[in-house]
């Protein structure tokens, strides 16, 4: 299977070949711009003291500071990382944010950590790369694995350091602390209404209209729960374990979830994850790791609509198969990019101490996802393109142009 980077340079050279970018355009955009690679040591709560690899990359700078997601995964790695931060480039592009694109991360198994050894790691990750972050430079948030509690330890080791509260240094942080109103469920709540859209495009009434979610964590469940809220069913939802279905409702089966720590509800059926990706739905959402829809899982798929609430889903011959099949797939830099939106109107809000209230955020999100849409949309159709090419050709084409309108220094 191809790595996430060589799939990443795949869709960048397709989409600089749609564009008929110039050979030079194509080393300027396929190049890093920083790359840094950290050792973090952890001082067990047993007062042992462990090494983990940190990583942060800078991916461009070219449209505004670079922003991405922090993770904390046993298998992240930097070919990882690279990758991840080139599809934020695009999506920050796409969707016409002010940024460039980063990803970072450690290489641990947040469960293994106490709260404390929790909150040492995320410290010692953060005064490590405090030299290339910050509200101008580069501004982390949540992903796999991180959550508010590491936005917040991050924002008060930044700040210490600096000498004055700085809550512009990352986004995703608890209301208290400069957090935006609708941040939380923002990835899915742009998951949701990529899917509605979808499913209007092909002519199908989102009301009743069946959806199996793989991943129940941040990204999988506020995805259901704005579904469900738009008169969607949920039919099957699935985390690491395994899946389910036959519960009746999302916020039965988190109750369950919170309480027992599993999905096995009272009157449910299990099902495994790939049993879950080739139910008869209209819509399934990946929306836990990459590389869940393969060569190996495409041909069973029964969707007529892939939304990718993941970064990364679905390997390119598991596209070539989706494409094959007539299977319309919102990619990842369009249909997630709901949690960057936020993350922006987070970061606009701390830097004018001034704070909107939930139905401004979830009109301006509506609004900025619907404009990606339809550019999207409406680009596939002059080009005959997929969506995964059009969100591509527009998202490098903007980059690219900001590249020539800035020149090169010195
Ligand atoms: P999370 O850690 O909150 O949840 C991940 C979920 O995936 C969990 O339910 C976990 O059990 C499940 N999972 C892990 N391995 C699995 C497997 N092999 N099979 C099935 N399920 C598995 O992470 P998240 O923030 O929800 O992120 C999920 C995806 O969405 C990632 O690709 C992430 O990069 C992407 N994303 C997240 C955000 C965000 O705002 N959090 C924004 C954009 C994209």
């Amino acid at each position: 299977m191809e790595s996430a980077l060589d799939t990443a340079l795949g869709q960048l050279r397709r989409a600089v070949e749609q564009l008929s970018l110039s050979e030079n355009e194509w080393q300027t955009l396929s190049t890093p711009r920083r790359i840094l690679e950290v050792a973090v040591p952890l001082r067990r709560d047993n007062g042992n003291v462990e090494m983990y690899k940190g990583f942060r990359v800078q991916y461009s700078t070219t449209r505004g500071p670079s922003k991405g997601g922090v993770r904390f995964h046993p298998d992240i790695d930097m070919d990882e990382t690279v990758a991840l931060a080139m599809l934020m480039t695009w999506k920050c592009a796409l969707t016409n944010l002010p940024y460039g694109g980063a990803k970072g991360g450690i290489a641990v198994d947040p469960s293994t950590l106490s709260a404390a050894e929790n909150e040492r790691l995320t410290r010692r990750y953060t005064s490590e790369i405090l030299p290339i972050i910050g509200p101008e430079r580069d501004i982390p948030a949540p992903d796999v694995g991180t959550d508010e509690r590491n936005m917040a330890w991050m924002m008060d080791t930044y700040s210490v350091n600096a000498g004055y509260s700085v809550p512009g240094v990352v986004t995703g942080k608890p209301i208290v602390l400069g957090g935006s109103l609708g941040r939380t469920s923002a990835t899915g709540d742009g998951v949701a209404i990529s899917t509605r859209e979808a499913l209007l495009v092909k002519g199908i009434n989102p009301e009743g209209a069946k959806v199996a979610i793989q991943g129940f964590g941040k990204v999988g469940y506020w995805t259901a729960v704005g579904l469900e809220k738009m008169g969607l069913k949920v039919i099957a939802v699935s985390d690491v374990n395994g899946g389910v279905t036959g519960f009746k409702s999302v916020e039965d089966l988190w109750t369950h979830f919170k309480s027992q720590g599993n999905l096995d509800i009272p009157g449910s059926d299990r099902l495994t994850n790939e049993e879950l990706l080739a139910l008869d739905v209209d819509v399934l959402i990946p929306a836990a790791l990459a590389d869940s829809i393969t060569a190996h899982t495409a041909p069973s798929i029964k969707a007529k609509i892939v939304v990718e609430g993941a970064n990364a889903p679905t390997t390119p011959e598991g596209d070539h198969i989706l494409n094959d099949k007539g299977i319309l797939v919102v990619p990842d830099i369009l249909a997630n990019a709901g949690g960057v939106i936020v993350s922006y109107f987070e970061w606009v809000q701390d830097k004018q101490n001034y704070f909107w209230n939930a139905d401004e955020v979830r009109s301006n999100l509506e609004s900025l996802m619907m404009k990606s849409i339809r550019e999207v949309e409406s680009l596939s159709h002059e080009k005959k393109s997929t969506w995964r090419e059009s969100a591509h050709m527009l998202g490098v084409s903007r980059v690219a142009e900001a590249h020539k309108l800035r020149g090169l220094y010195p």
